[in-house]
């Protein structure tokens, strides 16, 4: 039964072996204020928005009043930061429990920045307003543009300080996910080297991300498969939409194929796949065009901690690891060229479209076009605003294009709308995001709530859109900071 804010939790993370979780509590927030608030999730979790904004719900939302049906705990997990292994866990991060939805769903409801836990590592658990904001535009913006993602319900400030290079006011973000299970969650059970623990975490797994595969016989390899569809699936569409993670550790990759941890992330404006923009990412490993890799990296650490559960044979379990891997590369380029051919209102398919997309990449890399806005450019028939509109190169490029069009059987109505459907007409753009924050720490919310409104339907070419659309100066250097 629910409470009186709508929580009706049940907690199947904890009924997992002990090893995998810590019993936890949030720290006290001594003076919290409600922040951002986001009606909408609320509504779909089941929860009473007007409860939950009230002085007795920003005591929950802040962490201090524990919803009785709540288990709080931390998750264990490992992962590959940068490439090397560690221990991790959640060390600013608590676990409320698992709501049940009214559409029948089952949802992860995780204060962020409620505090140390055990796996906190000298770290002190908080997160600052900035970041945690950051993390409530960035996410709903993905969410708005159709990219799979957690979601943000809330953030309140906690009344703490938080101390970094500078001293920032402690935040509490409220994050929803269809699980917090990563990669690094089996690489902290497989190298703990107790199969049936393993097993466990696997089974779970499957029965709640993808019990279609319960019955079948080869079911952990159906998982790996599984995984490796949804997350070919993901980066395209992160591809595509110009998106770049920076922080694609193993621990950052979620089982169920959201987005997972906003931290140093950004949209790429001008197009070039060396774009780096965290700080922290020196030798670019997380660059743009270097995320299909990475994750088809980061699913091989996958595929090794499964390997115990596929075949006594070891040689055997690598064959069958090595044979779903190798589907992962056709899989995110069938995505990606499906979708860069709804980018150019293309309905069917011709053997030469990859050489059409790759021809225009070229030249907007090379004439150092804006990557979103070249789109919405072919989209609104407005190439004169194109930096390589009157290159000999991009003529030709236009009259292939067009030729393309012409080939199918659609009307130019028909090919713009499709198009309008699947180039965003504006995305968080970076100067836009830190404004948004500057305001939103000196406690003015009206920039964020402008630009969260915005960004719910990227694609309705509105005219309360149009102060979105120019990218910042390109003169000006741009690094988000890891989150702190
Ligand atoms: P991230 O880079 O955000 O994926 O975080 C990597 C690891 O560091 C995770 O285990 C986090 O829980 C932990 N972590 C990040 N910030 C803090 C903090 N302020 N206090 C404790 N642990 C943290
Ligand atoms: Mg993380
Ligand atoms: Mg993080």
């Amino acid at each position: 039964t629910k409470d009186q804010f709508g929580w009706q939790f049940d907690n199947s993370y904890v009924r997992l072996p002990e090893v995998f979780y810590a019993h936890v509590l949030p720290e006290e927030a001594p003076e919290p204020k409600l922040i951002a608030f986001n009606p909408h999730l609320a509504k779909m979790l089941g929860l009473d928005a007007e409860a939950l904004t009230s002085a007795e719900g920003i005591e929950v939302l802040a962490g201090n009043h524990i919803p009785q049906s709540a288990e709080p705990i931390a998750q264990a997990y490992t992962g590959h930061q940068f490439g090397n292994f560690t221990m991790l866990g959640d060390g600013r991060a608590v676990l409320l429990g698992e709501q049940l939805t009214p559409d029948g769903r089952r949802v992860d409801i995780q204060y962020k920045g409620s505090g140390p836990t055990p796996f906190s590592r000298g770290g002190d658990g908080r997160a600052g307003l900035g970041p945690m904001m950051r993390e409530f535009i960035m996410s709903e913006a993905m969410q708005g543009l159709g990219i799979p993602t957690t979601r943000s319900l809330a953030v309140v400030v906690t009344g703490s300080l938080v101390y970094r290079e500078e001293t920032l006011e402690g935040a509490v973000l409220t994050r929803v996910a269809s699980s917090h299970i990563r990669v690094g969650t089996f690489q902290y059970a497989a190298a703990r080297q107790v199969v049936e623990d393993l097993r466990t975490l696997a089974d779970y797994t499957i029965e709640r991300h993808y019990p279609d595969l319960a019955l079948m016989s080869d079911k952990y390899v159906a998982l790996l498969d599984s995984v490796i569809e949804r997350q070919a699936f993901l980066i395209a569409k992160w591809q595509l939409n110009g998106f770049i993670h920076g922080v694609m550790n193993t621990d950052n990759m979620a089982i169920s194929g959201e987005t997972i941890d906003y931290g140093p992330c950004a949209f790429m404006d001008t197009y070039d796949p060396a774009t780096v923009f965290s700080s922290i990412d020196r030798q670019a490993r997380y660059a743009y065009g270097n995320q299909p890799g990475i994750a088809e990296w980061n699913l091989a650490r996958l595929a090794e901690t499964l390997m115990p559960l596929f075949d006594d044979d070891k040689d055997k379990a690598v064959q069958i690891a090595q044979q779903s891997l190798s589907t992962f590369r056709e899989l995110f380029h069938n995505h990606w060229l499906a979708g860069m051919r709804a980018k150019l209102g293309i309905f069917d398919e011709e053997a030469s479209d990859g050489k059409l997309v790759k021809d225009l990449l070229q030249l907007m890399k090379v004439n150092k076009a804006d990557y979103t806005n070249t789109f919405r450019a072919l989209t609104l028939d407005q190439l004169d605003s194109l930096p390589m509109s009157n290159t000999q190169e991009f003529v030709e490029w236009k009259i292939s294009w067009d030729a393309r069009r012409t080939r199918q059987n659609k009307s130019e109505a028909e090919v713009q709308a499709f198009m309008k459907r699947h180039n965003p007409n504006i995305i968080p753009r970076n100067h836009r995001v830190e404004e948004a924050l500057v305001a939103a720490v000196k406690g003015d919310m009206t920039v964020a709530g402008n630009l969260l409104d915005v960004l719910k339907n990227p694609y309705a070419y509105s005219p309360d859109q149009e102060d979105y659309v120019e990218p910042a100066d390109p003169e000006i250097p741009y690094n988000t900071y890891c989150g702190t």
